[in-house]
C-alpha cells in the first residue's frame, strides 16, 4: 500500500497542478486530503501501479522525451545496465531486487525498472523520473525503492548516482544490527568510512526516505537495516564501488573472526593519517575533527563477538514527520490485518 501524505500532497499542489490520479494501491491520509480540498485540486481514481499515476503539470513531455533520448542520458543507460550486470554476477542481487539511478539534470534522474533482473537490463529498459519520483518517460514502472535514492540526493548534492542492492555479507550485519567495526582496512577507512546501520523501514516507504535524507551527507555507504545496503557515489560506478568495498569488508570481518584474532587493528595516529588522506580527496567523513585517540576505540573483535556494545543507529527522522509517519503506520497495520481477514 502506498500512502500519500500531507507532506506529498503539499509537495504536489506546489507544481500547480488542479488534478491528483489516484492509482490502485494508493491511499490519500484525511490531512492529505484536507490539502487537495483547500487548494481545489479533484481526486481522481484510476487503474495502475501505485505511485505511478500523478500527473507531472510542469514537465513539458516532448522536452523530457528529447532529455531521455540523448547522448549523455543513452550512455548513463548504458553504464547503468553495465553495473546491474556486475551487481548481479557478483552475487549482491537476487530475483528482481536492488536499484540504480543517477543524476541527469538537476532535477532529473535515470534509474531502472521494477520487477525486473538487474543483470539483463537493456538501455530500453531504463525510466526518466523527477525529484518528486515521477516518471516523466521510459515505457518501464521505475522502481519503487526510487523514493530512498531522491531521499540521498537530497540529503547530499554532491550525490551523483545511487546503487543499493543486498549483497550477503554487508546484509548479513545489516539483519543482526551490527554496525561493522571500523580501524581494519585501510581501503574502506579511505573509499568508504564508517557504514551505520539505519533502523528498518518499509522499503520505498516516506519512512526510509525520511530516515536516510540526514545521513547521505556524512555517510556514502549506509546498511539498511534488515534489508541491505545503499551507496552514493560521484557516478554509477563509484557508487558501485562502495558497495564492493562495503561488502569486500564485511566478508573479510566474518572470515577473520573465525581466526581467534589478537591483533587489536589499525593504531589510532595512522588512522589520522588515513583520514588526512581521505580530506585531500575531498570525500565526506564526519570522524575528521574527532581526537585520535576516539577513532578506534571499540576493540572490533569485542563487537563481532558480541562482547562489546553494538556502533549506535543512524539518526532518528525529525519530529515534524512523526504525526505522519504514525498516520502511514497504522494505516499499514490496519491494510494488513483487513488483507488477513
Ligand atoms: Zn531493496
Amino acid at each position: 500500500m502506498n500512502v500519500v501524505t500531507q507532506k506529498e500532497a503539499e509537495a504536489f499542489v506546489a507544481t500547480g497542478a488542479k488534478e491528483y490520479r489516484v492509482g490502485t494501491g494508493m491511499l490519500l491520509t484525511p490531512s492529505a486530503r484536507d490539502v487537495f480540498s483547500s487548494h481545489q485540486v479533484k481526486i481522481v481514481s484510476v487503474e495502475g501501479p501505485s505511485g505511478s499515476a500523478s500527473p507531472v503539470p510542469s514537465a513539458d513531455p516532448a522536452k523530457m522525451e528529447e532529455l531521455f533520448r540523448s547522448e549523455e542520458a543513452e550512455r548513463i543507460k548504458r553504464e547503468i545496465c553495465d553495473i546491474g550486470r556486475r551487481l548481479w554476477q557478483r552475487e549482491y542481487v537476487d530475483g528482481n531486487g536492488g536499484n540504480i539511478s543517477c543524476r541527469l539534470t538537476e532535477n532529473t534522474f535515470l534509474c531502472t525498472p521494477t520487477r525486473v533482473s538487474k543483470g539483463f537490463m537493456k538501455p530500453e529498459s531504463i525510466s526518466l523520473v523527477d525529484g518528486e519520483g515521477r516518471q516523466l518517460a521510459g515505457t518501464a514502472a521505475r522502481t519503487s525503492e526510487i523514493t530512498t535514492h531522491l531521499a540521498l540526493y537530497r540529503g547530499e548534492p554532491k550525490a551523483r548516482a545511487v546503487v543499493h542492492a543486498h549483497p550477503v555479507h554487508a546484509t548479513a550485519f545489516a539483519i543482526a544490527g551490527v554496525e561493522p567495526p571500523p580501524c581494519l582496512i585501510p581501503e574502506l577507512e579511505v573509499f568508504v568510512g564508517r557504514v551505520p546501520v539505519a533502523p528498518y523501514k518499509t522499503p520505498g516507504s516516506a519512512e526510509m526516505a525520511a530516515i536516510i535524507e540526514p545521513m547521505a551527507a556524512q555517510h556514502q555507504s549506509i546498511l539498511m537495516g534488515n534489508h541491505g545496503v545503499i551507496c552514493w557515489g560521484d557516478s554509477v560506478e563509484d557508487a558501485y564501488f562502495k558497495m564492493e568495498i562495503t561488502d569486500a569488508y564485511c566478508r573479510t570481518l566474518i572470515v577473520a573472526a573465525h581466526l581467534n584474532p589478537s591483533h587489536s587493528g589499525i593504531p589510532a595516529e595512522k588512522m589520522q593519517d588515513l583520514l588526512e588522506i581521505k580530506k585531500r580527496m575531498g570525500l565526506p567523513d564526519p570522524r575528521y575533527n574527532l581526537e585520535a585517540v576516539r577513532l578506534c576505540e571499540i576493540d572490533p573483535w569485542e563487537v563481532l563477538s558480541g562482547k562489546a556494545s553494538r556502533c549506535s543507529p543512524g539518526p532518528a527522522p525529525g519530529l515534524a514527520d512523526v504525526s505522519e509517519d504514525l498516520v502511514r503506520e497504522i494505516t499499514d497495520q490496519v491494510m494488513k490485518a483487513l488483507s488477513q481477514g
